[in-house]
């Protein structure tokens, strides 16, 4: 039990210099408004002007001060709350916590889904490419930062890319998931460009099979790749000749 003393807050057993910064030094009674509406709107204004707001509620959390006053903007209700959510080592985690006080306070953001913020944002573009409403730049997710062309990629293939992903289709603005690539499959591609003496040879002297072939299927397959289109069409025939014939081979 941490009992307030009417100043700030109570945390002589750790470092405190943190304190120096709190914004309530000058305003120390405004931290504990009790149940007063106004108040507690008050106390969470400041807050939002504070520098240490996280530290201070990474303070709260680790010692158990949640009977009390308003600190890092949540009411001790509030901060029960955020303490169920996580594990004691977590508490010294800002983007975990970050992430409970979201689902808290906001409990419908945190259940959108990067698919819903998909389906707001992207829209179509003429000639089959798809643009991104409002900034393109990296926005925030749930504590995490995305790239709008990040989100194609994942939603599209369903595991994070490797490295940075970028367009490869000429239009500026498009985020289209099969017209953006990673590191990887920018490799890939390479790859499979023809007339690359050095990369057959460094392929030991094979070069690779070409998409829409079962050859290029199973290697995407072995590497974990991005399965395109061409290729899935390649391996459903083999598998319906295989089903028809019993043999997978386009002739016999
Ligand atoms: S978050 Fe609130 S209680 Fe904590 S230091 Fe800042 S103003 Fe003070
Ligand atoms: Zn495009
Ligand atoms: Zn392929």
């Amino acid at each position: 039990m941490n009992h307030y003393s009417g100043s700030i807050p109570n945390t002589l057993n750790h470092g405190r210099e943190w304190l120096q910064h709190a914004v309530c030094k000058a305003d120390p009674d405004a931290m504990h408004p009790g149940n007063d509406e106004s108040g507690i709107a008050y106390a969470k204004r400041i807050w939002a002007a504070c520098p240490v707001r996280m530290v201070c509620l990474q303070d709260a959390l680790r010692t158990g001060d949640n009977d009390h006053g308003i600190r890092g903007a949540l009411k001790p209700s509030e901060r029960r709350a955020v303490a169920q959510r996580l594990n004691p080592d977590q508490y010294t985690n800002a983007d975990a916590v970050t992430d409970a006080v979201q689902a808290v306070l906001h409990p419908a953001t945190a259940e959108r889904t990067l698919r819903d913020l998909w389906e707001e944002r992207a829209y179509e573009l003429p000639g089959g490419h798809l643009g991104w409403r409002g900034d393109a730049g990296a926005l925030s997710f749930q504590g995490r930062a995305y790239t709008p062309k990040r989100i194609a990629f994942l939603l599209h293939r369903g595991y994070d890319p490797v490295g940075i992903v970028r367009r490869t289709c000429p239009v500026v603005e498009c985020v289209h998931p099969l017209h953006v690539a990673d590191n990887r499959e920018r490799w890939q591609q390479q790859q499979t460009e023809p007339g690359k003496p050095e990369q057959v040879a460094a392929q030991g002297g094979r070069k690779l099979a070409e998409c829409g072939t079962t050859s290029a299927y199973q290697r995407h397959v072995r590497n974990k790749e991005f399965i395109d289109d061409a290729c899935r069409a390649a391996n459903a025939a083999a598998q319906a000749r295989y089903a028809r014939t019993g043999s997978t081979k386009a002739v016999g």
